[in-house]
């Protein structure tokens, strides 16, 4: 069988929106789990869902420094598809600039850029591949080898109501699909905020990725 041994299914979560109480309540809990939970945050959040208390860098590094990721999702939540290109390139580059000022040790060339609204466009995706690790767009989150070596990774996400159901869901499709890897996206926990999952939801989804040998967690 050399040469061909089935490989595990990378499954990859990332939550966004850096929505401060559930992103303390999801590090604590990956830190369970002695996993590192990966973020995708907004340098500027200014009047985006003012309702939302989220974090900043003082946060971010603080979480990087307990073992967390914590990967760009833009410089406002703007949906930069619905813009002007130079002016969501401007977005960008400004994104990665405060990054860089702002996030201990970051290199934006290790980093996966989240796009808010999964709203890349293939030439915004074109200006950030030189810059950036990976690029993360919409789609079904089946990710196939071709995929993860174009850095241009989709991923599902589900709301407003909580997505744990569909979650596990896609899970057990992963048990038939077999793809190599398998992204979604999160934000938030017990009716934090948009799609927030319930925490015992969560813990369930860990429990089979850290328990089921179909899986293997993806340090995205
Ligand atoms: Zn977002």
């Amino acid at each position: 069988m050399a040469g061909f041994s089935r490989m595990k299914t990378k499954i990859g979560i990332i939550f966004d929106d850096g929505i401060k109480k559930s992103t303390l309540t999801t590090a604590k809990l990956f830190e369970e789990y002695k996993l590192p939970a990966y973020f995708g945050v907004i340098a500027e959040p200014g009047n985006w869902s003012p309702n939302l208390v989220k974090g900043d860098f003082d946060l971010w590094n603080e979480l990087q420094s307990r073992g967390h990721v914590v990967y760009p999702h833009g410089y406002t939540h703007t949906k930069l598809s619905e813009i002007p290109h130079e002016q969501a390139v401007d977005e960008l580059r400004r994104c990665l600039d405060a990054f860089t000022e702002m996030l201990d040790g970051f290199n934006a060339k290790e980093a996966l850029y989240a796009f808010a609204y999964n709203c890349g466009t293939p030439s915004l995706c074109e200006w950030l591949l030189p810059r950036v690790r990976a690029v993360r767009i919409g789609g079904t989150g089946f990710l196939n080898e071709a995929d993860l070596k174009s850095r241009i990774w989709h991923n599902v996400t589900h709301g407003p109501d909580d997505p744990g159901d569909h979650l596990l869901d896609h899970l057990q499709q992963c048990r038939v699909k077999k793809p190599p890897a398998f992204f979604y996206s999160l934000h938030g926990i017990d009716g934090e905020a948009w799609g927030a999952i319930a925490l015992d939801k969560l813990k369930r989804v860990l429990d089979l990725i850290t328990s089921d040998d179909t899986f293997e967690y993806w340090h995205i």
